[in-house]
């Protein structure tokens, strides 16, 4: 039950009463509560993962630690950074930030998860110095796969 959700249903419904063929899924979505700092997580829990049955591995990371642009950004860096990953496919399952700004970077994971991009090609890809996305990077080292 968000905006963007009921958005994309509109976009699909609209497709589809123009006769093109789409539909819906619901992978990848993010959810964020506008706190300070603010709440992102999309994906799968460690709990919904082992309720599944899939073998899940998880990290987290200091964004202070993982992130130069915190101190750019901020005068007392905070927040945190965790990541799930399916070991049997390698893919990115789930993902959750603590931080500024968190809204606008937990969509390269909501992207990740929804296009299913190995984590091997996450772990290739080049994210802009100094930002907070650098610590996906951080986060996905730290899995044991
Ligand atoms: C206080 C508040 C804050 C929120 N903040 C966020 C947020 O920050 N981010 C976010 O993603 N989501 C947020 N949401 C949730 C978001 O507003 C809803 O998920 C979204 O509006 C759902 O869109 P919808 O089009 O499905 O339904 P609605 O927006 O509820 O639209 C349904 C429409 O149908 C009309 N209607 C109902 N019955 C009839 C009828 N019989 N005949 C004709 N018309 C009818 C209603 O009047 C209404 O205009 C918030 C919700 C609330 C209440």
């Amino acid at each position: 039950m968000f905006t963007h959700v009921a958005m994309y249903q509109g976009r699909v419904a609209a497709d589809n009463i123009l006769g093109r063929d789409h539909r819906a899924s619901y992978d990848g979505i993010p959810r964020v509560v506008f706190a300070d700092p603010e709440i992102a997580a999309v994906g799968l829990t460690a709990a919904a993962a082992a309720a599944r049955g899939i073998a899940a591995a998880a990290a987290e990371v200091s964004v202070a630690d993982s992130a130069d642009r915190s101190w750019t950004y901020e005068r007392d860096p905070r927040g945190a950074a965790g990541v799930l990953a399916d070991r049997d496919r390698g893919v990115l399952i789930g993902a959750w930030a603590v931080a500024p700004l968190a809204s606008e970077w937990i969509h390269y994971a909501a992207l990740a998860i929804r296009a299913r991009i190995p984590i091997s090609v996450l772990l290739d890809q080049v994210a802009q110095y100094p930002t907070y996305t650098e610590a996906w990077h951080a986060a996905l080292e730290q899995l044991s796969l």
